[in-house]
């Protein structure tokens, strides 16, 4: 059904009640297809660019009542859920303690669910410490950050959007070359063939608008950031930068690693894909 659809923009076909004049189907069927249609996406998307994240906010929690956010707490994260409680209160949130964050991310974290009543799921890697380093030796972030990247991080990940029909993630595009095409909507599919939704509501938002609004709005941040360093993870794997250096330039220094896997375990759905 999704193959026969046109799309200009949602509002439109989800106002239709017949696909290319011939067959009936009923308006719950089109919003469904249409929730998940790429091309559909990809126009809403590109409509997107010129609004506030709060207005992507309030279209994903309209559109997918299923949706949370994932954050590392992280200045974006921080951001996010300042802007998405605003808007929903009780916004699930879910972040990955991989048994390696620093000290002073733990406390952020405590402080964000007292200033928010956040609705926060910690998710945790299947092996404790001590069975991974049973299995694969100590200091595997040494060893094979990839393989430690993939236990402490991905299937944690993959396990918390498991059902969600919609993934909310502070990524920008200025963050790395990598992240450089990241749009504000994408379509994915999850590991049973279900489609959802990754939300990037930040996409086109520079760093020095993010710490705008994080001042504006006395939005707690890591005090890390004021400690020379800029993009915060694990603590063996993470160190400040210097002066003009890139922001995920203290991230796997040396290791030739740029991401843990999070954003890019998955193979987008674009224009021309049909679903
Ligand atoms: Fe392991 Fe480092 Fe990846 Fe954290 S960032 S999961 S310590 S390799």
């Amino acid at each position: 059904m999704t193959k026969a659809l046109k799309a200009e923009n949602f509002e439109t076909y989800t106002k239709s009640s017949q696909i290319d004049g011939s067959t009936t189907v009923s308006q719950n069927e089109i919003d469904a297809a249409l929730r998940y249609d790429p091309v559909t996406l990809a126009h809403k998307s590109l409509e997107f660019e010129s609004a506030t994240p709060q207005e992507v906010l309030r279209f994903v929690f309209e559109t997918y009542p299923n949706a949370a956010i994932s954050t590392a707490f992280g200045l974006e994260g921080c951001a996010l859920i300042d802007m998405a409680v605003r808007i929903k209160p009780d916004v699930p949130v879910f972040t990955i303690d991989t048994d390696y964050l620093f000290p002073e991310t733990l406390a952020l974290k405590d402080l964000l669910i007292a200033r928010y009543k956040l609705n926060l799921k910690i998710v945790r890697p299947r092996l404790t410490m001590a069975e991974q380093e049973a299995k694969h030796g100590a200091k595997l972030y040494e060893s094979n950050a990839d393989l430690c990247c993939a236990i402490r991080k991905v299937e944690p990940n993959r396990r918390a959007i498991t059902g969600l029909e919609a993934w909310i993630a502070g990524l920008r595009r200025d963050q790395t070359a990598s992240r450089a095409k990241t749009d504000i909507l994408e379509r994915f599919d999850h590991d049973d063939g279900r489609p959802y939704v990754k939300v990037n509501p930040l996409a086109n938002w520079t760093r020095e608008r993010v710490w705008d609004y994080v001042v504006d709005k006395a939005v707690p941040y890591n005090e890390l950031l004021d400690r020379g360093y800029k993009s915060i993870g694990c603590w063996p794997c993470t160190r400040p930068v210097a002066q003009g250096e890139d922001e995920r330039a203290g991230r796997w220094v040396g290791r030739g690693k740029t991401e843990c896997g999070i954003h890019t375990f998955a193979q987008k759905r674009r224009y021309g894909d049909v679903s």
